[in-house]
């Protein structure tokens, strides 16, 4: 198979952005995986199983379809995709809209999965973000779609791009990787640090009015304004 400038730039990306979650500390040894959907295609890109973040090239990184099916003879096709990607898969079917996947065991969002407790939105920077509290999904078992399903209908309808797959750890969604790769290190952020401020007391709640404000603001107003887009 020949592939085209979108899938090599798609290949180039995520590849890349495996190192921001060895940055952020939010995997150890082989754990976690970025995907990043190959725009006006029905393909995605992903990390290989069980392979070294040290290794992670361009062209290690898996081409599938949208069933999680490895592109024959394409680069890195002589490689098993993450053991995730039926739940990557999952995602990109079921939500168009989502470019990018990524998930983690990182420590404090884990250490909420595992008491299958969301995190609550306490904090600005968690409103802007994640406009509310990061859930909870289902627990489920690794191999088959089941976690993909339980993203989906957690997430549907949810401003927060950061699911806490219970017992498990968390997975992110995004407009491409980039952003998934965003939202899961603010969640892990977020996570932490609502942890050690309940340590010290009681947490104390912020109005739905001001999350509903905060969301909007950053989600809308926040940054560089888009090239070309009025001031
Ligand atoms: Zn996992």
């Amino acid at each position: 198979m020949i592939e085209n400038d979108e899938i090599r730039r798609v290949r180039a990306q995520v590849a890349r952005l495996h190192a921001e979650l060895v940055r952020y500390g939010l995997v150890v040894w082989t754990a976690g995986n970025v995907s990043g959907r190959v725009p006006g295609s029905d393909l995605f890109v992903i990390k290989p199983s069980g392979l070294d973040y040290d290794d992670i090239r361009p062209a290690n990184m898996v081409l599938c379809d949208l069933d999680g099916t490895v592109v024959a003879g394409s680069e890195g096709s002589g490689l098993a995709p993450s053991s995730d990607t039926a739940a990557h898969a999952y995602v990109y079917r079921a939500m168009p809209e989502v470019g990018g996947v990524v998930h983690t065991h990182s420590t404090y969002a884990t250490a909420w999965a595992a008491r299958g407790e969301p995190v609550p939105c306490v904090i600005t920077g968690m409103a802007d973000e994640f406009g509310g509290e990061i859930p909870v999904g289902p627990f489920a078992i690794i191999g088959d779609d089941t976690i993909g399903r339980g993203i989906v209908a957690t997430l549907s309808g949810h401003r927060s791009r950061a699911v806490l797959m219970r017992n498990h750890g968390l997975f992110a969604i995004g407009k491409d990787a980039r952003d998934a790769v965003k939202a899961a290190v603010m969640a892990e952020d977020a996570a932490r640090t609502v942890h050690i401020a309940r340590q010290g007391g009681e947490l104390v709640p912020l109005d739905p009015a001001d999350v509903d404000a905060l969301f909007d603001r950053y989600q809308n107003v926040y940054g560089q304004p888009a090239k070309g887009a009025p001031r």
